[in-house]
């Protein structure tokens, strides 16, 4: 490793819930050694950033995580996202580097009950979600865009956990930075696809979604509190569940955000979960 790369470091900024007891954290987008819209952390593996560069960054991140130590390869699970709802049971079978790409085929979530299998999920915008029941010893990470959260994959994540051994009233939840309120403008096929997931009186009760143009018919919607209310009525208690960052959108310089890139030319913020 270059020394470049021990300098880049300190300006790793990774976001840590604190009511995960695990090894985990959210990346942003200092600190790493890519270039133009790809600048400067970007993990995303299939953006058209160089292999090399991107293969650079996990090895900072995953260190500033305190993933590996001076001279191990980042190891981790890899999914090709695909905003649907298929959780996948992973174990150190499943575990690849950067360069080898997607591993799992169409999967928005991951869960695993080994130790030393990292989870990973990838977004620029969508939220990405980590759990942990710490006394079953399962983790589970999802990818929650608007789809995906619909479509109820924090339901067949739930599902997938409790299947070896955790109790929805023991998991403890981290949302990462997506886009908030402020910035997530839709047409009303997401207001009415959050009433059919958590009911409409519920999503009024939490403000869900608020009509912002009557002329256009738009909402802005709040994902991150759909997801928390959707969690809770799966049986998490809302002090287990930590909402985190700043959006995702207004925060450019901090976090990648597919809308402000308009055209998807942009990088990947990545999230990782791991038991020791
Ligand atoms: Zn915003």
């Amino acid at each position: 490793m270059n020394t470049s790369a021990a300098t880049k470091n300190n300006d790793i900024r990774v976001i840590r819930a604190q009511n995960l007891a695990c090894t985990h954290g959210f990346s942003t987008r200092t600190g790493g050694v890519s270039e133009g819209v790809y600048a400067s952390l970007n993990l995303g593996l299939n953006r058209g950033d160089n292999p090399d560069k991107v293969k650079e960054n996990w090895q900072l991140f995953a260190s500033a995580v305190g993933l590996i130590k001076d001279g191990e390869e980042a190891m981790f699970v890899s999914t090709q996202q695909v905003h649907g709802n298929r959780v996948a049971y992973v174990t150190e079978k499943d575990l690849s580097i950067a360069q080898d790409g997607f591993q799992i085929k169409e999967t928005d979530g991951l869960v695993t009950d080994k130790p030393k299998v990292a989870l990973t999920v990838w977004t620029a915008d969508c939220h990405p979600v980590l759990l942990h029941d710490p006394q079953a010893h399962v983790i589970a990470a999802l990818h929650c865009g608007w789809k995906s959260t619909v479509a109820d994959i924090m339901k067949c994540g739930i599902a997938e956990m409790t299947k070896l051994g955790a109790d929805p009233s023991r998991i403890r939840v981290a949302i990462g930075p997506g886009i908030r309120k402020c910035c997530f403008e839709t047409h009303d096929e997401v207001p009415r696809a959050i009433d059919e997931l958590i009911g409409a009186d519920v999503a009024k009760q939490i403000g869900a979604y608020e009509l912002t143009n009557k002329k256009t018919g738009q909402y802005h919607c709040d994902l991150a509190a759909v997801i928390a209310c959707r969690l809770e009525q799966l049986g998490i208690p809302s002090f287990s569940i930590e909402t985190l960052g700043e959006c995702t959108c207004c925060h450019p310089k901090t976090y990648y955000s597919h809308r402000v890139s308009k055209g998807g030319d942009r990088g990947s913020l990545a999230s990782i979960i791991r038991m020791d």
